[in-house]
């Protein structure tokens, strides 16, 4: 049995708790950073400032031309109710109320702008309520999937610590703490197994004499190119 076997094994094991651990981490960040829901939020909270607005001006544009028609027919009861002889001054009436008019129209297309707007406005309100229900669904369904995905995960953590455990049994304290410093050093990887002559993790063909210490029972081998422990099968 090759010196590198007890190690191999534990790493073996510390890949998958590292694995999970990576899930967990993501499942953790899914759960606490909901972007999508955040946006939607957002969304329904600008349609309805929207919508408060657009509603404003459009009552404000209807009262102002109702209050000009109110004016019109004023000025056109004073011009055709007989009281007003004087010519000049039933000019200038005429005068008043075709002007009076042509600053209704000018109302009048600005009330149906704000109606279209409002209009426009009511649709946008009721579309980010409508996406944020369904996010609100989607995100409930999939919450319900990542907490299951959490605990089971959790589990299996439990589950591999055992076996770490189990597998530390044999390993001595120093060569621990040299696996542990590599690790830390290779991204993750302190082991590498030999395949086809090569070093599995940074691919350099090792010569034979390399090859053979490698299963040497009573020493450690490390590759010559990344310095990893390497393990023969
Ligand atoms: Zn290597």
């Amino acid at each position: 049995m090759s010196a590198s076997l007890g190690l191999y094994r534990l790493q073996q094991v510390d890949r998958k708790m590292d694995r999970s651990r990576a899930q967990l981490d993501n499942i953790r960040a899914t759960l606490e950073n909901d972007v999508e829901l955040k946006q939607a939020l957002n969304r329904v909270e600008a349609a309805q400032t929207e919508n408060f607005h657009s509603d404003h001006q459009l009552k404000n544009a209807a009262a102002e031309a109702e209050a000009l028609k109110i004016k019109i027919q004023q000025a056109e009861s004073s011009l055709y109710g007989g009281r007003v002889q004087n010519p000049k001054e039933l000019q200038d009436l005429q005068k008043d109320i075709a002007s009076l008019k042509k600053h209704l129209s000018t109302l009048e297309e600005r009330e149906l702008d704000a109606m279209i707007k409002a209009e426009k406005s009511e649709n946008d309100l009721q579309s980010a309520k409508t996406d944020l229900e369904l996010i609100q669904a989607r995100l409930g369904n999939e919450h319900k999937n990542l907490l299951a995905d959490q605990s089971r995960i959790a589990l299996e953590l439990e589950r591999f610590a055992e076996e770490r455990e189990a597998a530390l049994g044999p390993i001595e304290g120093s060569l621990l703490q040299t696996y542990e410093n590599l690790r830390q050093q290779k991204r993750g990887t302190a082991i590498a197994e030999i395949v086809d002559g090569a070093c599995a993790s940074c691919g350099t063909t090792l010569n034979p004499a390399t090859q053979q210490n490698a299963r040497s029972p009573k020493q450690l081998t490390n590759c010559p190119s990344c310095g990893r422990i390497l393990f023969a099968n």
